[in-house]
């Protein structure tokens, strides 16, 4: 029961996560007998024939340099140029933390400016393979942009649905793609809900996060490839990633593992993974807190509105990461958010959203519990721009003075140095 996609000869097909039955490689993403989640199954021997550093070094700086490693047919990929983002020495940003090797990998500088477009890149690329002429999505944010642009210019339709509450910037944003956008009177978890139901009436909608979503999650993995090709093919001891569904976390870390597996890297990895939440949605860091494996449902109430997911899809498995490499889950408030943008704003010249806020804040926080070490090499990642969340910081942040257009005002309001 293995058919082939094109190009991507290296899938054998999907494979539940829990009881490991085998699917074929198509828009499914749940197990008919145990009801886990299905994730592509890839040949990893073809695979390491395949592929090699220089291989990958000729390929586009777009995600698709990896595309040994992704389960769609990179011939002719939906591709805005998503990936191959900055990975940023952060000196001044380690010496305020009391660290010694710190990363950002600055991930603000996607197409749509989030993370998002590595997912959504991958997701419809898949969909249009398999005959889907409508991208849809449940968002809370910036999987709406990414949707709505990468839809746009495949020429495929969008049918995007958001909380209603969302930034403006976010909402601008996703319709001037020109796609449908729906607000849903309530939180992502709802609009979650409603879009299962949708998902099972319109089987002609690929939904990115839902039916296709075994598709759509390979794409985090670009977040691991290209940190340790950055790094000269080497890994880092610790990353610190966000956790919304815990999807991206989940295969940051499964990134790692599949390089040494086709051969990509000299040692076996012993990356750290660490979690980062806002306080206001917490499930996995609570979790994580009370040593326990259940992620118990939270509703959502804080500032970073691209993290608030209250019943996390992957929150077990972001949990399982975490714990089976040594790693932990923080927490934030909204003011160490706001602290952390500042934070890595005001070193790193990074403007980052809320989402970054979580990240800095939170390794900010693990670096004095002594969790993050001084004599790790750390990564952080920064996955959506500032521009889009505007208003958490609005008030902080404003002219230093405002003068008359004299030099006498300008002496009075501004002390300068030199
Ligand atoms: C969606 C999102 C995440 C986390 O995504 P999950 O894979 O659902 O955990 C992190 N950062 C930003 C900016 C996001 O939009
Ligand atoms: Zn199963």
């Amino acid at each position: 029961m293995t058919t082939t996609a094109p190009g991507a000869s290296t899938v054998i097909g999907l494979c539940c996560r829990e009881c490991a039955r085998p699917y074929p490689p198509e828009a499914l993403h749940v197990c008919e007998y145990c009801f886990g989640p299905l994730e592509v199954a890839y040949d990893y021997e073809a695979i390491a024939a395949a592929t090699s550093r220089e291989k990958i070094s000729a390929g586009p700086t777009t995600i698709w340099r990896y595309a040994d490693l992704l389960p769609a047919d990179a011939s002719d990929p939906v591709n805005l140029g998503a990936g191959f983002t900055p990975l940023v020495r952060a000196h001044r940003l380690a010496a305020e933390l009391g660290l010694g090797e710190l990363w950002v990998k600055n991930d603000t500088l996607n197409p749509t400016g989030s993370f998002k477009d590595r997912v959504v890149s991958v997701a419809l690329t898949k969909a249009r393979e398999l005959g889907f002429k409508v991208g849809a999505c449940a968002s809370t944010g910036n999987l709406a942009n990414s949707v709505g642009a990468h839809a746009a210019h495949a020429g495929m339709e969008s049918i995007v649905f958001i909380p209603h509450d969302l930034e403006e910037a976010k909402v601008v944003t996703t319709a001037v793609y020109g796609g449908k956008l729906v607000a849903v009177e309530g939180n992502y978890d709802d609009v979650n809900r409603l879009c299962a139901e949708l998902a099972s009436e319109h089987p002609t909608w690929a939904f990115v996060n839902v039916n296709v979503r075994p598709y759509y999650s390979e794409g985090s993995k670009t977040l691991a490839f290209e940190v340790a090709e950055q790094l000269g093919w080497r890994v880092p001891d610790h990353v610190v990633v966000p956790i919304a569904s815990g999807s991206q976390l989940t295969k940051v870390h499964k990134g790692f593992d599949e390089l040494y597996k086709v051969g990509l890297l000299d040692e076996e990895p012993h990356v750290r993974v660490s979690g980062a939440q806002a306080a206001g949605c917490s499930p996995v860091a609570t979790a994580f807190a009370e040593g326990t494996d259940h992620v118990r449902p939270q509703k959502p109430c804080t500032i970073a509105k691209s993290l608030a997911i209250g019943n996390p899809a992957d929150g077990w498995y972001a949990l399982d990461s975490v714990r089976s490499t040594g790693g932990a889950v923080g927490s934030v408030t909204d003011d160490e958010i706001v602290e952390g943008i500042r934070l890595l704003a005001r070193t790193e010249g990074i403007f980052a959203e809320t989402a970054g806020g979580v990240t800095i804040a939170t390794l900010a926080k693990l670096a004095a519990e002594g969790v993050v070490r001084p004599d790790e090499r750390v990564v952080a990642y920064v996955t959506g721009h500032g521009l889009k969340t505007i208003d958490a910081v609005s008030r902080q942040c404003g002219p230093t003075a405002t003068i008359a257009p004299t030099m006498e005002a300008f002496n009075q309001a501004i002390e300068v140095q030199t």
